[in-house]
This record gives C-alpha cells, sequence and structure tokens, in this order.
C-alpha cells in the first residue's frame, strides 16, 4: 500500500498530502507512479516472463494523458486505445505505433484513416460493416492491416449492468451465431487488405471471480476449433480483454496470477489438444492499473448539520471530477487528511458543489470532525475519475500530480477559466 498516517498526516507514495494540496491547490488527483509500476510487475511475472509472445495493453480510458501513456510505454507495455484522441495523446507520448490496439464499437472514418496511417499494431473489430470500412481505407492507402475480431461470448459477469459487456445483448462486438461469425471470419482470412488474427473479448469490469473470463475463453476454443475444422485456418492471437476488480473500499482484490494462470492454463492445454502452437495472449487491464494508485484532495468548505437528518460536508469538487457515485452509485471511502489519526465518529455526506442533489462522493462515511479548511482525501480514485471529468457548472477540472520517490511532478495542468471559453464563440447574429 502507498498510503501511511504519520504524524496525524496522510502521507502517499512518501509525500505528504496535506503540503501537497497547500503546494498544488485542490481539487487535486495525485497518482503513485510506484503503484503503477508495481501492478505492471506484478502482471509481467505471471503473464509475460513464462510467455515471451504474451502482451499487456493498457486500457487508456481508465486514464489516458501524455505522462501516463510515457510511462506505460516505460514499463514496456503496449496501449489500448478507443477514440482518435487517445490515439493522438498515445502517439504524441512517443509511443511506438506497433505497440497501439484500437478498439471501440463505432469508428469513425477518420480514425481508421488515422490508425492506418500510423500502422498501428492492431485493429479490433467490432462490427460487421468495420471490416469492408478497414478494406477500403487500406486499399486506398495500399497497406494492410492487422486485425482481431471482438466477440461477445455470451457470458454474464457479477458487475453493475453498465459496466457488463460480454452478454449477448449489448452494443459491443460481433455476435457468437456460427452463421454471423463464421462467413465474417472466412472473409478477413480471404482479404488481402486485412491480416486475420484472432479474437477477443471483453467480459465486463470489477470482477472478482475468474469465472467469466474462463467460461469466455470455453466459448472461444469452440470457435477457435470450428475455424481450423471449417477453413483449415490456425488462429496465432487471442485478447482476454480486462475487468480485473480492485478495492475501493473493503473489496478484496484478487492477485493477477488468481485471474491469469488459471487463463493460461486452460488456453495452453486447449491448443495442444487442438494441435494448434499456443497463440500469443493479450490482456488490457485499466481499472486494476490506476485505480489504486490515484487519490483525490479537496478542501472542505461549507457543512451543513441537518439535526436527526444528516450532516453535509462539501468540498471544492464533486461529480465533475468523480462522476461515478452518481453514474451508478459507486462507493468510495475517504479521510480528513490532516486529521488522520483522530477518531471518525462523525458520519457524514460527502458532496460536491454542482448544482445536482446526486452530487454526493461519499455517503454516511464515518470521518473524524470536519471543518472548514481540511483537506479530504478520497482513496482508489485513479480510474475512471479524470478520464470522466466534465465542466459542469463551467467547474474547471483539476489538475494531476504524479509522484515517484518523494517528489511530486504536475503531469497535467489544472484547467483555469480562460480555458472555459477557449472555443466559446459569438455567432455574428448577435454582436
Ligand atoms: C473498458 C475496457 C477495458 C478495460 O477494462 P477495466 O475494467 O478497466 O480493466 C479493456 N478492454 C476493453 C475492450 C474495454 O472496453
Amino acid at each position: 500500500m502507498v498510503e501511511k498516517i504519520r504524524n496525524n498526516t496522510l502521507y502517499f507514495d512518501g509525500c505528504n498530502t496535506v503540503e501537497l494540496a497547500e503546494r498544488f491547490g485542490t481539487p487535486l488527483f495525485v497518482y503513485s507512479q510506484t503503484d503503477i509500476s508495481k501492478r505492471f510487475s506484478e502482471i509481467r511475472k505471471c503473464f509475460i516472463e513464462g510467455y515471451p509472445k504474451n502482451r499487456v495493453a493498457y486500457a487508456a480510458k481508465a486514464f489516458c494523458s501524455l505522462a501516463m501513456l510515457k510511462l506505460v510505454e516505460k514499463e514496456g507495455m503496449c496501449v489500448d486505445v478507443v477514440s482518435g484522441g487517445e490515439l493522438y495523446t498515445a502517439i504524441k507520448a512517443g509511443f511506438p505505433a506497433e505497440r497501439i490496439e484500437f478498439n471501440g464499437n463505432n469508428k469513425s472514418v477518420e480514425e481508421i484513416e488515422m490508425a492506418v496511417d500510423y500502422e498501428i499494431g492492431r485493429i479490433i473489430i467490432d462490427s460487421l460493416q468495420e471490416l469492408d470500412l478497414i478494406e477500403k481505407v487500406c486499399i486506398e492507402k495500399g497497406k494492410k492491416m492487422d486485425v482481431l475480431f471482438r466477440i461477445t461470448p455470451g457470458v454474464k459477469s457479477d458487475s453493475h449492468d453498465y459496466i457488463v459487456t460480454g452478454k449477448k445483448d449489448s452494443k459491443f462486438g460481433v455476435p457468437l451465431d456460427d452463421e454471423v461469425v463464421l462467413p465474417y471470419t472466412k472473409a478477413a482470412i480471404d482479404s488481402e487488405f486485412v491480416n486475420f488474427l484472432g479474437y477477443h473479448f471483453h467480459v465486463g469490469s470489477q470482477l472478482f471471480d475468474n469465472g467469466s473470463h474462463l467460461q469466455a475463453i470455453d466459448v472461444i476454443l469452440d470457435l477457435v476449433r470450428k475455424v481450423k475444422d471449417s477453413f483449415g485456418y490456425n488462429i496465432t492471437e487471442l485478447n482476454l480483454g480486462g475487468g480485473f476488480g480492485v478495492r475501493y473500499r473493503d473489496e478484496e482484490r484478487k492477485s493477477f496470477s488468481y485471474f491469469l494462470e488459471p487463463m493460461m492454463e486452460k488456453v495452453c492445454n486447449a491448443f495442444k489438444e487442438i494441435g494448434i502452437e499456443i497463440p500469443a495472449m493479450v490482456i488490457e487491464p485499466g481499472r486494476s492499473i490506476v485505480a489504486e494508485a490515484g487519490l483525490s484532495l479537496y478542501t472542505v468548505g461549507s457543512i451543513k448539520d441537518i439535526k436527526g437528518l444528516r450532516k453535509y460536508v462539501s468540498v471544492d469538487g464533486g461529480m465533475t471530477d468523480n462522476i461515478r457515485p452518481a453514474l451508478y452509485g459507486a462507493s468510495y471511502t475517504g479521510i480528513i487528511a490532516n486529521k488522520a489519526e483522530e477518531p471518525r465518529n462523525d458520519t457524514v455526506t460527502i458532496c460536491g458543489k454542482c448544482c445536482e442533489s446526486g452530487d454526493i462522493l461519499l455517503k454516511d462515511e464515518k470521518i473524524a470532525n470536519p471543518e472548514a479548511g481540511d483537506i479530504f482525501a478520497v482513496f482508489s480514485t485513479g480510474a475512471y475519475g479524470y478520464s470522466m471529468s466534465s465542466n459542469y457548472n463551467r467547474n474547471t477540472i483539476p489538475g494531476v500530480v504524479f509522484l515517484k520517490d518523494g517528489e511530486a511532478e504536475w503531469a497535467i495542468k489544472p484547467q483555469g477559466f480562460e480555458d472555459m471559453i477557449v472555443n466559446d464563440m459569438i455567432p455574428d447574429s448577435l454582436k
């Protein structure tokens, strides 16, 4: 764990969080580089060292910035992008194009052109039309693209409905019916303009049980057999997506090896039995890399004690920097960073400053006695926090600081008010 309590103060990756709040201002995102690197090392041990063909593509959507992608690049990992904007960020961060993989259920022609121009490593095709589109672009540009098909394995996973993606009724992936997926696979195998490598699935997010990944592998293995028997074609790559769960409050995080070892074992055994060389295996962890590496710091403002009902403690951020509690009831925990050793015997609701009653970060949380000016820290906000932030109420998006060896540096500057109007225009009709 990168958080420590000393002298009544919360430290994160060796840095005094109260001093960070003073020096950089609040609201503020703070990331521990140590923690991120540690996650990659764990994966390297159980997934890469014994299987040199395997790759890890960090799912950039969890948290995407030049600094983050630079760190991922330096760790030797690949990156999974889902938009032109993320692709642009990866290129600008200095990512070698061949280590970029492109997911997404509705890639535009411009995005596909960009991917082909840069000659990125993979496009993961999500729909029947997309293959045609990629072929068209490759013909125009005289290039050939390595592709996988994302399929919907039809397994249920035990998570919130909004983050379940592997069931058949989903906007993601190609349905697994033989009459759909087989001719489609054949078309890709026969194409001169794409190089078909294999399949991809992503069963869901924030999972604590390896069951849905393992079930999905079974489903894919059937398909691999069929493709071998029907077309004499041996796939060379399988992408198992992300979805590995993290600790927000008191969940017990499973190790990467809990997921990855049985997955590799299943695939290796099955491919031996089918008589195909073990494919390159890819995973796309997002949340499990950055969630716990991130901490949000806020300053406490107004406090409203509604007798017999609830005590509201307002902070200087809210749903604009962390929409997950409002969007799907995500639950976090936090402490007053400057009262870290004081008894937590006040039950309060930490709310943001936006004009929405649902702008609540933590509900009925036990904390030390709060006062205006205290620094409140919310744990595990590194994934889908900054990346989902908005300018609602024209609140500015906070900055991000990266920590390493007890030193702190800006990774993203906070927005200023001038950024709020940078793209605004006054139409002639109003002048
Ligand atoms: C969201 C997503 C991921 C990452 O999921 P996490 O739960 O953050 O690990 C990986 N692959 C695809 C295709 C995704 O959509």
